[in-house]
Parts: structure tokens; C-alpha cells; sequence
């Protein structure tokens, strides 16, 4: 995905070049560093790997969902629930990613929030990336990626794209905004709106819509964040050893939260190097 020579934006590009608002504290390129630039690089490859337990109740969440709906009568048995836990082979998790997902499959089953809706789409969670859409204008081309987790039909000329969340993270609207932006190429028959749910608290939220004019500034920033990217992946290409200029750290308290945290040289959590006189 990240050839230095074909420039590409998604949400989670965005969110790694650019904080959102009231995380700007917390914000490090290096985190982008890694994921973007080294990822295949042994080390950062087996830590990318891992996946954590709030990634994984939200990919366990995604699943239990997509389950709901492919074995219709599930939402209406009795055993439902049950029955989702073991095609997810839940018993395989952790006892908090256990606690979490059944409290979040109950919640679902009680209150199916897609039951009766005309679903576009319903994505496992596991698939991968998503295929590219080419955007080219005059002045810009880029691919861009969206890994839409539902799309679902209102009325008959509405589109609604649905993100799930689990955890307590807020919702962040760039992402909704993304998803409008690959709706326009992908349905453009459709009028779209997107919005976010939340599996654990049952918390929706408010409908996002964009207008035209809006979709065309939204296009050319992500077009300038592909291209900002593209830069610095070339620069790290061409002078290997300016990692850490081309991505500054910001080492902080939020290290700790970091999944890079034991390998990289900035960590607050790592010893400061003693530097002996010559
Ligand atoms: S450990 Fe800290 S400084 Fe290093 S990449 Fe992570 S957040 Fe940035």
C-alpha cells in the first residue's frame, strides 16, 4: 500500500498525519513512521501483528454483527447469542475480550439496530484492504482507500454508511467525512449520510452529511495528504537514516499506549542514553 511512488489517502493516513481535535498533545509522526514508512521491517511487522484487546473486541464486535445478519433466524432464537459465540470461537479470547463481546453480541440481539434495513453492504472486519478508488482531477490523482463497516438503504435514493465502535474512544468525524468522499465514486446514483455507532453503550451518532462543495475541499486536502505522505516516504527512501527528522517523535506520558513503545529510541518509557565525555 505504501510504494512511494503511487500516492494514496484514508482515514487512518489522515489521522496518523494530523491529530484530531483536543489530541494534539498526544499527536507523534513517528507512530506514522512506523506503521507507513518501516512496517516491513521485522521488528515493527511482529508488533503491527499483535493485536490488542481493544482491537480485538472491535473486530470480534464487527464479526458477531456480520453474524447476526448472515444466519438471519439468530436475531430471533433464543440461543443466539450462544450460537454467534461459537461461530466467533469466543472461548479462544482473553476473559475480558470474552466479558466485552457477549455483553456486546447481548446488546445487539436485544436491540438489532440493521433489523429491517435494506443492507448495501456488511463487512466481516477481516477482509483486508479495500479496493482502490482512482481519483484523478487535473491537478491531482491519488488512491484512496475506505473500508466501510455497513451501507444501508433509507429510502429509495438515500445511502446511510454506518461505522461501528466498541471502547470509549469519541467519534471522529473525518472518518464519516472519507466515507462521503468514496460514496460520491462508488454510489453516485445516491444522496449519502454516515454516522457512527457505538456496540457497547447502544450510543449513535448524529447524521453526517456534506455538501458538494464541501466534498470538492475535502478532496483536495486528502489529495495533499497523500502527496504530503508520498514526500516523506520518498525522502526516507532516499536518506534511510533521517527517520526520526522526516517523523519527529513526541515522547510523552501517551508512550505507554504506544505499541512501538519497546523499540523505539524516543519512548519516554526507555532510560534516557548516558552520553560519556570523549
Ligand atoms: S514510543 Fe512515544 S515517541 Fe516513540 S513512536 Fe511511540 S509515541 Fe512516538
Amino acid at each position: 500500500m505504501s510504494t512511494p511512488d503511487q500516492p494514496f489517502a484514508s482515514y487512518h493516513l489522515w489521522s496518523l498525519i494530523a491529530p484530531a481535535s483536543g489530541q494534539e498533545r498526544w499527536h507523534c509522526q513517528m507512530r506514522r513512521g512506523f506503521i507507513k514508512a518501516r512496517q516491513h521491517d521485522p521488528l515493527v511487522k511482529a508488533l503491527l501483528k499483535t493485536a490488542t484487546a481493544p482491537q480485538r473486541i472491535g473486530l470480534l464486535a464487527q464479526k458477531g454483527v456480520y453474524e447476526f445478519h448472515h444466519n438471519r433466524h439468530l436475531l430471533n432464537s433464543e440461543d443466539g447469542v450462544e450460537k454467534v459465540a461459537q461461530l466467533l470461537k469466543l472461548n479462544y479470547s482473553s476473559d475480558e475480550v470474552q466479558q466485552r463481546v457477549l455483553q456486546i453480541l447481548k446488546k445487539y440481539h436485544e436491540e438489532p439496530l440493521l433489523s429491517g434495513k435494506r443492507i448495501i453492504q456488511l463487512t466481516r472486519g477481516d477482509e483486508g484492504f479495500p479496493k482502490p478508488i482512482l481519483i484523478e482531477r487535473e491537478n491531482y490523482s491519488f488512491r484512496l482507500y475506505a473500508t466501510m463497516d455497513c451501507v444501508f438503504s433509507d429510502s429509495s435514493d438515500t445511502l446511510h454508511i454506518l461505522d461501528f465502535k466498541t471502547g470509549k474512544s469519541a467519534f471522529d468525524t473525518r472518518q464519516a467525512l472519507v466515507y462521503l468522499l468514496a460514496a460520491r465514486y462508488l454510489y453516485p446514483q445516491y444522496q449519502a449520510v454516515a454516522s457512527f455507532y457505538n456496540l457497547e453503550f447502544s450510543k449513535k451518532s448524529e447524521l453526517i452529511s456534506i455538501t458538494k462543495g464541501e466534498l470538492e475541499s475535502l478532496e483536495f486536502e486528502l489529495a495533499s495528504i497523500a502527496q504530503k505522505h508520498q514526500r516523506d516516504l520518498q525522502r526516507y527512501q532516499l536518506t534511510n537514516n533521517s527517520f526520526s527528522k522526516i517523523f519527529p517523535p513526541n515522547p510523552g506520558y501517551h508512550c505507554r499506549f504506544c505499541p512501538f513503545n519497546s523499540i523505539c529510541d524516543f519512548s519516554s518509557l526507555k532510560p534516557a542514553k548516558v552520553h560519556l565525555p570523549r
